[in-house]
């Protein structure tokens, strides 16, 4: 639940506004994208969501929690229940694909490493690539590894997923494929959604569509369906 945000970078005479009075409420369960040029805003706004950057104006509630009087320890916390989902998906080079989600389950959940491991190859399954847990990130094609990021993103079942032009470095087809994994998997853990994309083609798997112009929220439209 977004309220009256505004954000601004720089200081004294350099400031620049770059998010103007945003609302915007995303209900639990939701796929909502964003959309807008280059920018706009979109990555702050995010951030700000995610608990990755102080609130500076405005109210910002995320999982109920009130972020803009968060404590540390709070903002932890949301963050545990976030997964995200970036455009560069983040591997770690040296790492295989198992052991990126592993390690990821262990930083934030308080499980063995035994039960991370079986998670970690279970998701990795659940993406597509039970064959391929042992491959280190240069081994994957651009899809795979967005695949593993997803794997990692879902692993500890986050309420909330932010995804940041995840399908940025994918040909279409593959892009295709990844968001409908990632939605269909989200939908089964029950998660909400909040995906940015400049990529029209994959619109569709939105409950609602919300634009940003400018650090302005412009529109707002409802779209039908397409079932996975
Ligand atoms: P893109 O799609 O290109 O990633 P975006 O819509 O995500 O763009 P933001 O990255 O949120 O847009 O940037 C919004 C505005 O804020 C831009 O004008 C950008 O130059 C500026 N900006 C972003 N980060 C910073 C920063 N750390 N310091 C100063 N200005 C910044």
């Amino acid at each position: 639940n977004i309220r009256n945000l505004n954000h601004y970078y720089g200081k004294g005479s350099l400031t620049k506004q770059v998010l103007f009075n945003v609302n915007l409420t995303i209900n639990s369960g939701e796929v909502v994208i964003m959309t807008g040029p280059s920018g706009s805003g979109k990555t702050t706004l995010v951030s700000l969501i995610g608990g990755l950057r102080s609130v500076q104006e405005g109210s910002l509630q995320i999982l109920d929690k009130e972020l803009n009087r968060a404590s540390e320890k709070q903002l932890v916390e949301v963050r545990r229940s976030i997964g995200y989902i970036f455009q560069a998906h983040n591997l770690l080079p040296f790492l295989t694909a198992r052991q990126n989600v592993q390690m990821s389950l262990e930083l934030h959940d308080h499980i063995t490493p035994s039960q991370a491991i079986a998670k970690s190859i279970a998701m990795l399954k659940a993406v597509g690539l039970g064959e391929r847990v042992n491959y280190y990130p240069s081994h994957l094609s651009g899809g795979q590894k967005q695949r593993v990021a997803i794997a990692r993103a879902l692993a500890s079942h986050p309420k909330l997923v932010l995804a940041d032009e995840p399908t940025a470095a994918l040909d279409s087809k593959t892009g295709r494929d990844v968001i409908n994994l990632m939605q269909y998997l989200a939908k089964k853990q029950g998660c909400t959604i909040l995906l940015v994309t400049h990529d029209n083609r994959i619109l569709d798997v939105a409950d609602r569509v919300v634009h940003l112009e400018d650090g302005r929220l412009q529109s707002l439209k409802s779209l039908t369906k397409i079932p996975y």
